[in-house]
């Protein structure tokens, strides 16, 4: 599939290229709308591998990882996002997990780039939190964006599934639904707590040492 997809991103380019300003008005808007569908395309496409690549079934673990090293990765690729928006990003100290190091950093980079996206007017403030909870430890994503109704905290965590459209947010509704898969084969769970304007509280539980 991403072959053809390629393709057309490709050659909807070069035709923007070489005729945007050479035809009317309309026939601009028509090729702009069409690169953008195509980018969009590729990116869902990305998504959907990513989380077609997320196997189902219990998960072995190389060897524990040190989950503040994790966040600190996470942190280098939003470096430029967290500038520009002025947000701020603190955490707790973070335990070990007994979880590969992939899937720590799919759920921060998740999670906290929908902490960036999904910001209210003032600047994000993004807080990782870290507690024992029995056998397993309980993370937590804290934001302080535009929150979600209460109606749809569970259906937030399934496949595609979009509260806000593409004009105001770019987004597939897969990478939840990535986070939701992964922590349930470490036997963990996740849920939200929020409510709208008040910011959300994306929470996970994972076994650690
Ligand atoms: P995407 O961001 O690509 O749309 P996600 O699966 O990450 O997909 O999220 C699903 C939906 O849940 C989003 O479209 C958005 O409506 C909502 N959402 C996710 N994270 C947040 C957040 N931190 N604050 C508010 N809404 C959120």
């Amino acid at each position: 599939m991403r072959e053809p997809i390629r393709i057309v991103t490709i050659y909807s380019q070069l035709f923007e290229k070489k005729y945007k300003g050479s035809l009317d008005e309309q026939a601009d808007g028509f090729i702009q709308h069409t690169v953008e569908a195509a980018q969009r395309l590729e990116a869902l496409l990305d998504d959907l591998l990513a989380y077609t690549q997320t196997a189902e079934g219990p998960q072995t673990v190389d060897s524990p990882v040190d989950a503040n090293a994790c966040l600190a990765n996470t942190l280098t690729v939003f470096e430029s996002a967290i500038a520009e928006s002025g947000a701020t990003v603190t955490s707790d100290s973070l335990p070990v997990l007994r979880v590969n190091e992939v899937h720590i950093q799919q759920l921060l980079q998740n999670l906290i780039g929908n902490g960036l996206k999904y910001r209210s007017e003032a600047p994000p403030r993004i807080h990782i939190s870290a507690e024992k909870d029995r056998q397993m430890w309980k993370l937590g994503v804290i934001d302080n964006g535009i929150g979600i109704d209460g109606q749809y905290h569970k259906q937030v965590f399934g496949l595609f599934k979009r509260l806000h459209g593409s004009g105001k947010y770019a987004g597939s509704g897969i990478g939840l639904a990535i986070c939701h898969k992964i922590v349930e084969r470490y036997g963990g769970r996740m849920w939200v707590e929020s409510e709208p304007g008040q910011g959300s509280k994306f929470f996970f539980t994972l076994p650690g040492e």
